[in-house]
């Protein structure tokens, strides 16, 4: 347990176990939602309980990389050694902050970077929450001053294979007393994990949920993505209507262009087939580039035409912006690093 993985209320009560008043709950609360490192909080007695010093959260902003289109990826280190990548992309209205929520991922996905060497582990509610106020205070924000507007789960992992964790985080990040962002403002997309789905809805959570779909037909998803096998697109659609009747949130689907498999005029009208009518929108991706993986993209040309080709069927589509590509921030290109050597 790190002390971010808690609640103001469970703070305070945890200090009390620990024979401090309250109010130190309160202190430790307000610095650790300011990212101060311990030796920076000077408001605590010097003799403070060796398990309290111990949980104090020990996450920092290892490594920054600034792209030119200002995009800033930051690299987070954590106790034990390991790194993950988060994104900060700026734009008028805020900033929005991509964040990882495990250490690699065990999905398989053959486009993708995150999962070249599987799950590594995975990130606790308050290891997630750390990323968030790591770039806030980055930011010039501080425990009362939120500078990141909205957040998005895309970063490396797969955040319906880290439930608990993952709601827990939720609810931390849109706590009043905490950096209140609403779940509206919040993204989580997911390969689709299906009772996890459910479950979210079922658990009264209303974050815009995203979904990696990046086929039109079964035999086709089963080439990139292995959860495939496990999960119909039938059934990912069925748990995605269930989220939007009871949140009312309209679903967004992402689709990366493969040359050749996925891009054609079939493949258009098979979407067209499974969403019209359906609240939803389709974000076309350009595949980005990943070292170690042969698949193929089409260029930002091919992915309007396919983007117009999928309006023209009734639906609502656009290409997604790429940002941070050429630090490697982009879509699909961030992994898992341990110190001392990249992996
Ligand atoms: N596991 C979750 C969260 C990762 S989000 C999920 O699958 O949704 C990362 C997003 O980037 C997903 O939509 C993913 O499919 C997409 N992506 C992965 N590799 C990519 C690549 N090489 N180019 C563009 N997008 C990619």
């Amino acid at each position: 347990m790190i002390l971010s993985d808690l609640s103001l209320a469970q703070m305070q009560d945890y200090v009390k176990g620990q024979g401090l008043p309250a109010f130190r709950g309160k202190q430790l609360f307000d610095a650790i939602y300011s990212a101060k490192s311990f030796d920076e909080v000077t408001n605590l007695p010097k003799n403070m309980p060796q398990e309290i010093v111990e949980s104090y959260p020990k996450y920092k902003i290892y490594r920054k990389y600034v792209s030119k289109d200002d995009t800033i990826k930051y690299l987070f280190a954590f106790d034990d050694g390991n790194i993950v990548e988060g994104v900060l992309m700026s734009y008028k209205y805020g900033h929005t902050l991509c964040l990882s929520t495990q250490v690699g991922c065990r999905m398989g996905c053959k486009f993708c970077a995150s999962t070249l060497h599987g799950l590594v582990r995975n990130l606790s509610a308050g290891e997630m929450l750390g990323q968030v106020l790591l770039v806030n205070r980055d930011l010039g924000g501080n425990g009362k001053e939120r500078k990141i507007t909205n957040l998005v789960l895309m970063g490396s992992g797969e955040p319906l294979d880290n439930y608990d964790n993952v709601t827990t985080f939720l609810k931390l990040v849109s706590a009043k007393e905490g950096l209140n962002i609403s779940q509206r403002n919040i993204s989580l997309s997911t390969c689709g994990i299906v009772e996890n789905i459910y479950r979210l809805a079922d658990d009264g959570f209303s974050v815009t949920l995203t979904i990696s779909l990046h086929a039109s037909n079964d035999l086709s998803r089963r080439k990139s993505m292995p959860i495939a096998n496990k999960y119909s697109i039938k059934e990912i659609i069925d748990a995605c209507k269930y989220y939007f009747e009871k949140t009312g949130r309209r679903i967004i689907f992402e689709y990366v262009l493969i040359s050749g498999e996925n891009d054609k005029d079939e493949n258009a009208q098979e979407l067209a087939y499974l969403l019209r009518g359906f609240p939803s929108h389709i974000n076309v991706i350009p595949l980005n580039k990943v070292a170690e993986r042969s698949i193929k993209g089409d260029n930002r040309e091919k992915c309007y035409e396919f983007a117009k080709k999928l309006e023209k069927l009734g639906l609502s589509a656009t290409v997604r912006r790429t940002m941070g590509e050429d630090i490697g921030g982009a879509c699909g290109q961030l992994r898992n690093k341990v110190l001392g050597g990249e992996k």
